[in-house]
């Protein structure tokens, strides 16, 4: 029994490392930077509009998630069946804007490059928050906007 649990645990993982060697080769379409767990991705155009500044916060905000080792956290965890929230990722999220020095331009660039509720959350964040301390102001009431 234990012998075959341990069978289908290796043919999750070799599913999910060929999953994981698949979206390196092709990549998935983004139209923003992300780290893939190797390397930054910068897809074409992506600062069309972006200040120099905004752009420099956004790769800060990106190397943060590559410090915090976040890509390989949620890797790690999906091996081990159990895979990362949606609260989760999005307090991912929150930690490397906080990490990014220049807020107002982070938050400025969030704005302009925002593709859902989350990204204007987290630009309101950045640019009205004074209390960077607390990660999750605001978060219940926008995941309860969200679910509405
Ligand atoms: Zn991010």
């Amino acid at each position: 029994m234990l012998e075959a649990l341990m069978y289908i645990w290796g043919a999750w993982i070799v599913f999910w490392v060929a999953i994981f060697i698949s979206g390196l080769i092709f990549p998935p379409e983004y139209r923003t930077p992300h780290h893939n767990g190797l390397w930054i991705v910068f897809p074409e155009g992506w600062d069309d509009g972006l200040t120099p500044e905004e752009a420099l916060a956004v790769l800060h905000h990106e190397l943060a998630h590559v410090r915090r080792g976040d890509v390989w956290v949620n890797f790690a965890r999906l091996l081990c069946f159990w895979p990362t929230s949606r609260a989760e990722r999005h307090r991912q999220e929150l930690r490397a804007d906080d990490e990014v020095e220049d807020r107002v331009a982070l938050g400025t660039a969030l704005w302009k490059l925002s593709r859902d509720g989350f990204d204007q959350f987290r630009a309101k964040r950045l640019l009205g928050s004074q209390d960077a301390n607390n990660l999750t102001s605001g978060m219940d009431e926008h995941q309860r906007k969200e679910s509405e």
